[in-house]
Order: structure tokens, then sequence, then C-alpha cells
């Protein structure tokens, strides 16, 4: 609760900020100045290792994969005109999602803005490929028509894929009111915010990825399609050319437009995870 005694009191005397609020940016410009102690860690350690207490403390993770996906076309939802639907909409999507991934061992996801985002190892690249082609399967064959025959809008899918190093901590505020929730998990650095923009260009369900994330990727499997129906193994992927776009700090993607295939899926999805192991 706000101390109405306290306002009233300065209400009175000259200053440009308030003495509270000059206290927290006086200890903040103290830490700015203090040196930082950043530790080299290989695999994305488990949330409650992550540095909050001490103010110094940072992890530095290289190579980490980052897949982003989030709903194209959810302007067209309203949360006040169709507020069930919405919900319900939001909830098929982004729950699915984080399960997915889950599921598929990522050992960290969290939410970012109405999109989700889920880590791998730099030594899973097979891995965050097969759990976003099956959420983008999901998307296509459950989502897309469930969501269509709800609203009668078409709401797709965003994908994108990134790889390289970040620095992680916690930030917020340790306990508030007996609660632990004004905390969260920061990831400085490219592959999370590269992975949302190269989202955000992906349409028609198509798949974005870097090309330093590309580059892992070397079985065929992955590479070629199964040939159904006709026996026609084709090139999956397609070069994409982002030298024009200074948002990226690449100049190439690759994008897929594939989802699983109703016979081959399965085993194609299992044969990729295994590539990892
Ligand atoms: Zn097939």
């Amino acid at each position: 609760m706000l101390d109405n005694l306290f306002f009233r009191e300065d209400s009175e005397s000259e200053g440009r900020l308030l003495p509270t609020i000059e206290n927290i940016i006086s200890s903040e410009v103290d830490y700015f100045k203090q040196a930082v102690s950043i530790t080299l860690r290989s695999k994305i350690p488990d949330t409650s290792q992550i540095p909050i207490e001490n103010p110094i403390y940072w992890f530095k993770i290289p190579n980490v994969i980052c897949c982003f996906v989030d709903m194209e076309g959810s302007t067209k939802l309203s949360a006040n005109l169709h507020d069930k639907s919405t919900a319900k909409a939001y909830r098929l999507f982004t729950e699915t999602a984080i399960r997915i991934f889950s599921k598929f061992g990522s050992p960290y996801i969290d939410i970012k803005g109405d999109g989700v985002f889920a880590l791998f190892d730099y030594d899973q690249p097979y891995t965050a490929m097969a759990a976003t082609i099956s959420f983008k399967t999901f998307v296509a064959e459950y989502f897309t028509p469930m969501i269509k025959e709800k609203t009668s809008q078409t709401i797709g899918g965003h994908f994108g894929i990134d790889q390289k190093t970040v620095l992680v901590r916690k930030f917020g505020l340790k306990r508030y009111q007996g609660r632990t929730d004004r905390q969260n998990e920061v990831w400085a650095g490219k592959p999370i915010n590269m992975a949302a923009k190269l989202a955000s260009l992906s349409t028609n369900n198509r798949l974005w990825v870097s090309d330093r994330y590309f580059k892992n990727i070397k079985d065929e499997k992955a590479i070629y399609s199964c040939g159904c129906p006709d026996g026609t193994k084709f090139l999956l992927w397609q070069e994409e050319d982002l030298a024009s776009d200074s948002r990226f700090d690449f100049n190439t993607a690759y994008s897929l437009g594939s989802n699983w295939c109703e016979k081959h899926g399965k085993s194609f999805c299992a044969n990729l995870v295994k590539l990892d192991k």
C-alpha cells in the first residue's frame, strides 16, 4: 500500500525524484560500477541454480538453441468481442507448445509476449527441430482447423529457431508478500530475440531457422523428404536471403514448409531425436 502521509510530505518539498526512488537508483548505480563475475557453463542449468542473490553473478552458456513459436493472425482474436473463444485459442496454442517442448526434454521453457520459447543445449539440434516440427504439425492439423470452425478466423503459427551464446541470471524481488513470482530469468544475448524475429517473418506455417543453427543439421533424414506420395525425395529446406534486413546479425536463413507425414512422421521424429544421443 502507498503511504499517503509520506507522499503528502514530499508534495511540499522541491526535487526531481521521490527520495525512495533516489535510493533505488543509487543502489543500482553502485552495482553498475562493480565488477561482474561470469561463470562459463556448457549446458543450460536447472532453473534453481541460476543466480539471483549475489548481484554480480551471471552464467554464460555458449551456442544455446532457441525455438520460438507464436500465433499468426492472433490480432483477429478479440479479448473483447470473442472473449471465450479467444481464451480457448490461447490455452490450446500456448499450453500445447509448453507441453510438447517439455516432453522433448527442453531444459528451459518460458513465455515471451504471447509466444513460447524453449531452449535446448548445443548438442540437441535434432531434438529442437523434432519438437518444433511436432508442434508445427499440431498447428496445421489440429489448431488451425479447430479455431476456424469456432471463430471462422484463420489463425496459423509462426516458428523460428536460432542458436548463439547467452548470459543468464535472475532479476527481481526475491520475496514479495511471501511469494516469489516477481522474479524471472533474463536471457541476454541474440538467440531468443532472433528466433522471435525469424518467427515473425514466417508465413503459411513455415519454420524459419538461422544458418548458424542449420549448419548442425547434416543428416539426410532432416534435409530430404520421406518420398511420399510417389517415391520422389525432395529437398525440404529453402534458402532465404536476409542480407538486406538489418534486424538480423546473419545473412541467410532456411525455411521449411513440411509437417510430419501421415505415414512416416512418427519414425522420422523418433530417428531425428536419436541423432542427438
Ligand atoms: Zn512419408
